[in-house]
């Protein structure tokens, strides 16, 4: 299997900025690690394919985004992390989600993810203060929300198509989807023209069962000798959780809770809703963490008399 890669390119008419990915194994790597069935795979896979497109389309440099859809449907909160570099990871709050069919005999993602919510996108530019947007939920088929809210936040009207195709034993077979944005210069009939092509051609994951890579997606859509592509980068799923980094989480807990946990469990096991990667705490490595902890109520309490104090 030809490793995961996504396309940027640019129509030569100069009209629409169009991008293109093959994400089976980034969708794949998280159904293991997570152990999701088939609706839960589906809302995450679709939302992991979403955010690296959304992330290509955006994001510059160093900057990260964070992408969370509830919508209070069955498999709750759906978190993803992505950075302009090609790097993802995500999780579904509940992962065994298996729902029947809908009418059109898909996975039916839309009542999976539920309407009733919202899609926040929190960007991080590195440094100051993060840009954070958010926006009622389209469908829920993610697709669409993603498509919503690239016109309502970032005014850039565009389309968007994700999906997701589960096998019977849960795992992926592939994976994928497209973003496409209409540029200043598109006219009327171009931007008609592109709508009716969208409706006519087969949903990215036949496309891609039927081997087809990335650009052949673009061409499909534009034609052949269309496009000026712009880059080919690949992507991978990558969690760079440690032991150390959650051992200073959890000293940022309340110094009881902690001194709970070693005299009544002795240790401390905690997992990474990500990756999936268990981190285990001895008593005495739980002891120098509860004295970090300590430090810092010692100090948040110092800081805290000093603001009260009167300055007469
Ligand atoms: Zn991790």
């Amino acid at each position: 299997m030809q490793k995961d890669h996504l396309v940027k390119s640019i129509t030569k008419d100069g009209m629409f900025r169009a991008y293109a990915i093959d994400a089976t194994g980034v969708v794949a790597e998280a159904q293991k690690r997570q152990d999701t069935w088939s609706a839960s795979s589906a809302a995450l896979g679709r939302t992991l394919v979403g955010s690296l497109l959304l992330s290509a389309s955006v994001l510059k440099g160093k900057e990260t985004m964070t992408v969370q859809i509830n919508g209070g449907g069955p498999v709750g909160t759906i978190m993803v992390d992505a950075d302009a570099k090609g790097h993802v990871k995500g999780y579904v709050q509940n992962p065994h989600v298996h729902l029947p069919l809908n009418k059109v005999h898909k996975i039916d993602v839309g009542k999976a993810v539920g309407i009733n919510g919202f899609m926040q996108v929190m960007k991080s530019m590195g440094g100051d203060e993060p840009y954070s947007s958010s926006v009622p939920l389209a469908s829920g088929e993610i697709g669409d929300d993603f498509t919503y809210y690239l016109a309502q936040s970032e005014q850039i009207p565009s389309a968007v198509g994700v999906s997701v195709f589960v096998n019977d034993d849960n795992s992926i077979k592939v994976a994928g989807g497209y973003l496409i944005q209409t540029l200043p210069d598109a006219d009327d009939k171009a931007i008609d023209r592109l709508e009716k092509r969208l409706k006519e051609i087969p949903m990215v994951s036949e496309l891609l069962l039927s081997e087809q890579t990335p650009l052949d997606i673009l061409n499909l859509i534009f034609g052949e000798d269309n496009l000026d592509i712009l880059t080919d980068t690949p992507v991978e799923f990558t969690c760079s959780c440690s032991k150390k980094q959650f051992a200073k989480s959890l000293s940022r807990v309340n110094p009881a809770e902690i001194k709970k946990i070693i005299d009544e469990d002795h240790g401390a096991e905690l997992v990474c809703h990500f990756c999936g990667a268990r981190y285990n705490y001895d008593e005495e490595e739980l002891k120098s963490i509860l004295a970090v902890s300590e430090k810092r109520a010692e100090l948040d309490a110092e800081n805290g008399d000093s603001n009260q104090e009167p300055k007469e």
